[in-house]
Order: C-alpha cells, then structure tokens, then sequence
C-alpha cells in the first residue's frame, strides 16, 4: 500500500465564505503537486489525507512548497480499536529510536469512549512498559501523537511545517514584472504565497528570444513553477523603444522606462484575466525606487499596483531568495545588457513630466509595436515541458489595443 499522510491547512488563514474556494484550490494543488506519485487526496474532517508513490522525502519536498500547507506527516492510519492504536503507538515508538517519549493525544471525535487524558495515561504505560521509554513531558526525544477521528485513528509522531499561505490560484492573476535580478523572482514567490498566480513579463534588448528563453530568468521561472504549477512567461523586446526615445532627456530614462513597462503590462492584463500589475521595487534601495518615482510609476494607472518586497532590507531579500532557490540563478550571467542605466538618474521625478513625455514620444502606439514582436512562454513542471509561440498568435493586436492606457 502507498504510504499515507495527513495534511492540515491553517483553520484561521481559511476563515470565511472563501473557505469551499480554497479547500478545494488546495486539494487540486496538493494532488497537482504530486502528480507522477499516483496521488489520491481526500478531504476528511477538516484535513486532507493523502496517499502517493515514492519516497517520503519526495513527498515531503513537494508538500514543503504547496502553499496552503500548514503542517504535514506520515501516518499509520488504524481503526478506533483501542488495541490496534495501541500497537501502532508502540511500532512508531520503536522505531524513533528515542529515549524518552510523550503520547499527545487528539480527539476531533469528542465521542470517543475514553478521554484524551485516558488515552495518554495508557498509552504511555504500554510504551513505557513494552520499550523501556522513559515519559519525559518537558523535553521528550519523541512526540507519539494520535488523532482520533470519527472514522479511524492518525498515529504519527513528526510534523513537518509547510509553507502555510494560500494555495496558488484563490487570489487572482497578476502582471509580475521580472527582471532576473535577485529582487522579483522573491516578489513573485511572496504573492504567489498570498494565493496569486504571476504571469511574468520580461523585457529584452537582444534581437531574438534565443538570449532571454535559455537565460536565468527562463530558469527561474522553472523554479517558480515547483512553488505555483504551469507558469506563464511573456518576453518583450524592447529595442524599438529605445530608438524611439533616443532623444528624450537622459536623466528621465530609467522613469520613463519604467513607465513603459507598467503600460505594456497593464495592455496585456485583460488578455490574461490579470487584475494588478507587481514589482520586485524595495523602498530606496535604487534611485528608481524612492516613493517620488514610484509615484511617477503609478500616476495613471487603471490597475493596482503591488509591490511585496517593498518594506524588507536587501539582506532579507537575499536569505529569502535562497531559501526558495532562486538567488544562485539571478548571480549568473545574462548577456541582454541592461540598457537603461544612468549615471545620475533623477530621485524626484516629478509624474507629470513623465505624462507629457509619455504622449510626446507616443509611448502608447510604441507598446503596441513592441508587443508585435512579443513571444509567449508557457512552463509545466509536469512532464519539464517548456513550449514558446509568438504573443500575437494568441493574442490578436487589437486585443491589447483595447486597454485604457
Ligand atoms: P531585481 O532584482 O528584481 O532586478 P533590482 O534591484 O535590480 O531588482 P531594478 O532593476 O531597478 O531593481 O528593477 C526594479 C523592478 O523593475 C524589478 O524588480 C522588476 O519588477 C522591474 N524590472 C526591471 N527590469 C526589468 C526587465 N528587464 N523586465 C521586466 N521587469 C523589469
Ligand atoms: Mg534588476
């Protein structure tokens, strides 16, 4: 039989009448997440019980990235007979190898014949009988814990924490602007956390996708993916841009860039059923980044713009990118130069200047132009299956034309 495993979620991040909403988002995204373990998933009584193929640390690698995910553990799932939860008590017992143990009952099933207290008293003098285990309350080696339930009982005696969260996909869709630095591929991992699916947008300067699609952001994409499933990447190139603004003033570029992107995503928004655009931006930690040119960035905008990474320090940013995987990939070398770089780019643009020369320079026409020139990017962690098409193929121009930019 495939091992089992109990799942919880967290009760209080599920409050609420979206609570069906995400228990069933969560379900799909476990089994999701499983998939080519032969996974079975059920919910019952307020936690899932999950069965599947492979070893338990691979199950374990998946569920530690399914958000949503409280806590998890393999169980030995026994009927409500007292001695077959007693046997099951003393195997796990046994096979911890501790010396000195603490049985945590549970009863989600208050009408069981003995008490929590009961079973804890009892269980403990068989174990301490047949193992030679000392009780220890304070600081045991291991927990014996057994849930009771109305249909049978849990014996299990590790907790893994998840990620906890939201599952991917309970909270909208949003244009992640992403650059391949070490700043938004976390962004995207943070709203991905709060239950929203990013569908990533990366400008470029090369002639072809060819740099961008075998780069590290196309890489970090694929990581992102084993947190939040088939991802969607759309590349844009940007060299028309550039000769069109060549002769707009230099100290204004970086803004004025900026505030090409923001336009480019908010025109594909509809197409993909996105309601926010997001960036990886930090408060200050560039000149693009002080509030007056964040300011300047949102002026106008039809869309929410979010910013998660905003309020933490480059060094949490980086100890989170490693815990996620994701920091070795945004130090490797891309060879799409950065273009937009000024040596002295300005800490208070002011949005109104970046308004007149969004109609001036017809930023508008030009995000249409660029997204001719588009290329979408679909990634299934299933099957490691990577599939690109030009954008206008799915997404017809006047589609995009049709955004209140
Ligand atoms: P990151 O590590 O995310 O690149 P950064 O500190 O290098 O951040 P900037 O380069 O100023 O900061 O970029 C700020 C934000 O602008 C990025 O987090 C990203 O959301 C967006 N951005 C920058 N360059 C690009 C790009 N080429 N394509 C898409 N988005 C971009
Ligand atoms: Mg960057």
């Amino acid at each position: 039989m495939a091992p089992a495993y109990v799942v919880h979620y967290s009760e209080v991040a599920l409050k609420g009448k979206n609570r069906p909403e995400f228990v069933r988002a969560l379900r799909r995204n476990i089994a999701r997440s499983l998939s080519g373990l032969a996974p079975t998933v059920e919910l019952r009584e307020g936690r899932f019980m999950v069965t599947a193929d492979g070893t338990a640390e691979e199950v374990a690698d998946r569920l530690r990235k399914t958000f949503g995910v409280a806590w998890f553990s393999e169980v030995a799932p026994v009927g409500l007979d007292f001695g077959e939860i007693r046997e099951a008590v003393l195997d796990a017992a046994r096979r911890s190898r501790g010396k000195a143990f603490k049985v945590e009952p549970r009863r989600s099933d208050k009408a069981y014949a003995l008490t929590s207290r009961e079973l804890a008293v009892r269980l403990g003098a068989a174990v301490q009988e047949e193992t030679g285990m000392k009780v220890d309350l304070t600081r045991p080696d291991v927990v014996l814990r057994v849930d009771v339930t109305r249909s049978n009982a849990l014996v299990y005696s590790n907790k893994t924490p998840g990620p906890g969260g939201l599952p991917v996909g309970t909270a909208g869709r949003v244009m992640h602007l992403f650059s391949g630095g070490i700043d938004s591929p976390v962004a995207a991992w943070l709203l991905m956390k709060r239950g929203c699916t990013p569908v990533y947008l990366h400008f470029y300067l090369a002639p072809t996708p060819g740099t961008a699609l075998e780069s590290k952001v196309t890489k970090q994409v694929k990581v992102l993916s084993s947190y939040g499933g088939k991802s969607t990447l759309v590349l844009v190139p940007f060299a028309e841009y550039q000769l069109a603004t060549a002769g707009g003033p230099g100290d204004l570029e970086p803004s004025l860039f900026r505030r090409f992107m923001r336009m480019t995503a908010e025109a594909l928004a509809p197409a993909f059923g996105a309601v926010a655009v997001s960036t990886g931006d930090s408060l200050s930690q560039a000149a693009s980044q002080t509030l007056w040119n964040i300011a300047s960035f949102d002026n106008g905008s039809s869309l929410p713009i979010l910013r998660p990474l905003l309020a933490y320090d480059k060094d949490e940013i980086i100890g989170m990118a490693r815990r996620i995987s994701t920091y070795d990939l945004s130090l490797e070398e891309y060879k799409d130069c950065c273009a937009i770089i000024t040596r002295h780019p300005r800490t208070r643009v002011k949005s109104g200047l970046v308004d007149e020369y969004v109609s001036r320079l017809g930023l508008r026409d030009l995000v249409l132009k660029v997204l001719d020139g588009a290329t979408l990017v679909s990634y299934n962690p299933v099957g490691d299956v990577l599939r690109s098409s030009p954008l206008a193929d799915s997404i017809p121009r006047a589609q995009a034309a049709k955004a209140d930019l």
